[in-house]
C-alpha cells in the first residue's frame, strides 16, 4: 500500500446515497468515530457486490475505509442493522428519509456526535421494527435533537412569573420560552395543555433510557408532532423537502 494512502475502521449509518457513474454510488455515512463522512462504493450497485448490503441507505453497518488523499473509499461493508422497510407502509418510509435528512442537517464532518446517532438508531428502530405511532417517534427525533444541537427550548417554568404548571401554558417558537397566560408574549406562541407540556418536559429533560418509555393518546401524538415540528422549522429555518412530502400524506390519509 503506497504511504499516501491509509485504511481506517468506522462504524455509522448510511443516510444519503447518489449514484455515480455506471457502478459507483458516493454514499454519506453518520459514523459514531468521524461524525458525517462521504466515500465512493465502488461497484456496489451491482446486486452480487458483497458491498451492496452494506452500503445500502438506511443501514448501519461497520466499515473498513481507505483514505487515499482525503478522497474516501468503502473497502469492505459489514451490515450491522438495516431499518429499511420494504413494501408500503408509505408514512414510515417518508418518515425515515425525513430524519436522514434531519441528520444531514445537524451532524457534522469530522465531529463526532453520539449522542445524535444514537438518538437517531433509536429512533429507527422504533419506527421500523417496534411500530410505535409514528408521528410521537417523529416528535421525539425533533425535539430531542433540537435539544441535543444548541436550541433547548427554555421549558422549566413560565418565563415572566416562574409559574411551573397551568392547565394552559404557552410555547414561544420564536425564542422557545414557556409562559402562562398572564405572561404570554403575542408573537408565534402555541397553546399547550398539560399531556403536551409534561410530554414535551420528558423529551427534552429525560435520561435517554427513558426517552422513548412514555405513552400519550394519538390525538396528542399528533398535536406535539405539530409543535415539535414548527418549533425546529422556526428555530432553524432549514427546508427538508420529505417532511413536506410527509404533511402531503398525512393530508390524505
Ligand atoms: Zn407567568
Amino acid at each position: 500500500m503506497p504511504q499516501s494512502q491509509t485504511r481506517f475502521s468506522a462504524e455509522g449509518l448510511i443516510i444519503k446515497e447518489m449514484n455515480v457513474g455506471e457502478s459507483d454510488r458516493l454514499i454519506t455515512i453518520f459514523t459514531r468515530e468521524h461524525g458525517i463522512i462521504k466515500a465512493f462504493a465502488s461497484g456496489a450497485k451491482n446486486i452480487k457486490s458483497k458491498k451492496a448490503a452494506g452500503t445500502s441507505l438506511l443501514t448501519y453497518s461497520a466499515f473498513q475505509i481507505l483514505n487515499k488523499k482525503g478522497t474516501f473509499r468503502i473497502y469492505e461493508a459489514t451490515p450491522i442493522a438495516s431499518f429499511f422497510t420494504m413494501g408500503t407502509d408509505i408514512e414510515v418510509l417518508t418518515l425515515s428519509q425525513y430524519f436522514c435528512e434531519l441528520a444531514l442537517e445537524f451532524a457534522e464532518d469530522d465531529v463526532p456526535n453520539e449522542e445524535l446517532l444514537r438518538l437517531f438508531l433509536n429512533s429507527l428502530h422504533f419506527l421500523t421494527k417496534e411500530k410505535r405511532y409514528p408521528p410521537l417517534i417523529k416528535a421525539i427525533t425533533e425535539l430531542r435533537t433540537a435539544a441535543i444541537c444548541g436550541y433547548m427550548p427554555n421549558l422549566i417554568a413560565c418565563d415572566g412569573c416562574g409559574k411551573f404548571e397551568e392547565n394552559i401554558m404557552f410555547l414561544s417558537l420564536k425564542n422557545g420560552k414557556l409562559y402562562c397566560e398572564e405572561c404570554k408574549k403575542p408573537d408565534n406562541c402555541v397553546t399547550i395543555d398539560k399531556t403536551l407540556l409534561s410530554a414535551l418536559r420528558h423529551i427534552v429533560f429525560s435520561e435517554f433510557k427513558n426517552l422513548y418509555s412514555f405513552e400519550i393518546p394519538p390525538k396528542s401524538a399528533d398535536m406535539l408532532s405539530k409543535i415539535t415540528e414548527n418549533y425546529i422549522i422556526t428555530q432553524t429555518d432549514y427546508n427538508f423537502s420529505a417532511l413536506q412530502f410527509y404533511n402531503t400524506i398525512k393530508e390524505q390519509i
